[in-house]
């Protein structure tokens, strides 16, 4: 049973990333959230089809993650960041190394992916300058990618509409890898397209453009999540870390979506077996319920800014935030992660991936699909655009999905899903069916 909302005065805020006139005519307003579901204001029961913004993979309300933050809450509020910290950051730090690739020991805390990325930007600079390379400053990102809103974020990220405004902020210095998407070649491939491996050599090019000691790192995500979860090819991102290697070059990968489990491993790193130098990571670390971000870092790259350092009461690293490794977030992500380990999510999470890809493959054939995707516990199906209206036909099928009780996550005439691993076998079909049908009302 639906009922009319009750009306709210909607002028005051402006809301992120979203079409606020458009919205402002077809308001979504969301009451409550327990398990996998949502329920908004008219009453209706919606499946949580994106884990909100890819950061609540354990679904919503667990009562241990809301019990260990009161705790803190009585306990220690807020510890301050700069010369001290508490004990439970220590012990979260060490967790997260012991999750992560060998060698990634140590852990820099901030706030959210876009404070991680610019960190991680950061520590890649200062790295190369104490090492007395100081004329590697140059970052390269690639097309189409996202690493949040940062200036640094923005400068190595490749989706255009996100930096348009912004010229005049960008960082120097920096070139851009293409993306890997090519449907004449990978269109409706499960996992891993076969094809795309050789796009990785764009990197030789660029470092033989610019010179390889002017370049500090090269970051990337594993999967591009936000443009519509492309998937890298096989081998690609292999070749992309030995040229990096070759080079002197570091390399970061952003794993802010893929990071936790998404890709059916603990990081993209594992699934991809490729190790970075840094992992960005933030959303699932709390399962969003508080924010948190962070940096992952090889310890020889820690030890080398405290080496640059100078005398010892000298601050080796002049970068953080007043809420890094703050004990609330510290004791939400402590609770996520023992629930992590005692529900096994990481492999109910790989269990689902083969609905997800049959579920999600099965649509192929229905009429303007030009595309399917999956790896881990994450897929999108892209759309023909409705002629000189680029992302109507995406919206409609949100808006379709909503009747139909689920919520999907759309960028363009793309449609992302990525369910919460506390999803069963029959929720993914039941999503993807929705979807299904969304689509044909859509066309
Ligand atoms: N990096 C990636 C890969 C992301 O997907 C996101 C957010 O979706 C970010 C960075 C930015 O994170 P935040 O919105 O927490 O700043």
């Amino acid at each position: 049973m639906t009922s009319n909302p009750k009306p709210i005065d909607m002028s005051a805020y402006w809301l992120p990333y979203t079409p606020n006139r458009y919205f402002h005519q077809h308001p979504k307003v969301m009451k409550s959230a327990k398990g996998a579901y949502y329920f908004d204001d008219h009453g209706r029961k919606l499946f949580d089809g994106l884990s909100g913004l890819w950061c609540s993979p354990l679904g919503h309300a667990d009562p241990r993650i809301g019990a260990a933050i009161a705790k803190q809450y009585d306990t220690m509020d807020y510890c301050p960041a700069f010369q001290m910290a508490s004990e439970a950051t220590f012990t979260l730090a060490s967790r997260i190394v012991k999750l992560a690739p060998a060698g990634l020991d140590k852990v820099f805390f901030t706030n959210s992916g876009s404070e991680a990325v610019d960190t991680a930007l950061k520590i890649a600079i200062g790295y190369h300058r104490v090492q007395g390379n100081a004329s590697r400053i140059r970052m390269i990102g690639r097309e189409r990618a996202y690493h949040g809103v940062g200036i640094g974020g923005i400068s190595v990220g490749g989706i255009v509409a996100n930096r348009k405004m912004f010229a005049s902020m960008m960082m120097p210095g920096v070139d851009h890898l293409p993306h890997t998407l090519n449907l004449s070649q990978m269109a409706f491939s499960k996992g891993q397209p076969t094809w795309g491996a050789h796009l990785a050599d764009e990197l030789e090019r660029i470092v033989a453009l610019h010179d390889a000691n002017t370049i500090a790192a090269v970051i990337l995500e594993p999967v591009q999540g936000s443009t519509g979860v492309l998937v890298p090819p096989l081998g690609y991102l292999q070749k992309i870390r030995e040229i990096c290697t070759k080079h002197g070059i570091l390399l970061i990968f952003d794993e802010v979506i893929t990071g936790f489990g998404r890709l059916s491993a603990n990081f993209g790193a594992d699934r991809f077996g490729v190790t970075p130098d840094m992992i960005v990571f933030a959303k699932a670390i709390t399962n969003g319920v508080i924010p948190m971000g962070g940096v992952l870092v090889r310890g020889d790259i820690y030890d080398s800014i405290m080496g640059g350092g100078g005398q010892e009461q000298l601050i080796e690293f002049f970068h953080g935030y007043t809420y890094s490794g703050h004990p609330i977030p510290v004791a939400a992500a402590h609770a996520v992660l023992d629930i992590f380990e005692s529900d096994d999510l990481v492999n109910r999470a790989k269990a689902l991936e083969p609905i997800l890809e049959n579920a999600l493959h099965a649509l192929k054939g229905k009429s303007g699909l030009l595309d399917i995707r999956n790896i881990g516990l994450s897929g999108a199906v892209e759309l023909e655009p409705v002629p000189g209206k680029p992302g109507l036909r995406a919206m409609k099928v949100l808006e379709a999905c909503i009747e139909r009780g689920v919520l999907v996550r759309i960028s363009n005439d793309t449609i992302a899903v990525g369910p919460p691993f506390i999803s069963t076998p029959a929720e993914v079909e039941n999503l993807i069916s929705a979807l299904g049908d969304a689509v044909d009302d859509a066309m």
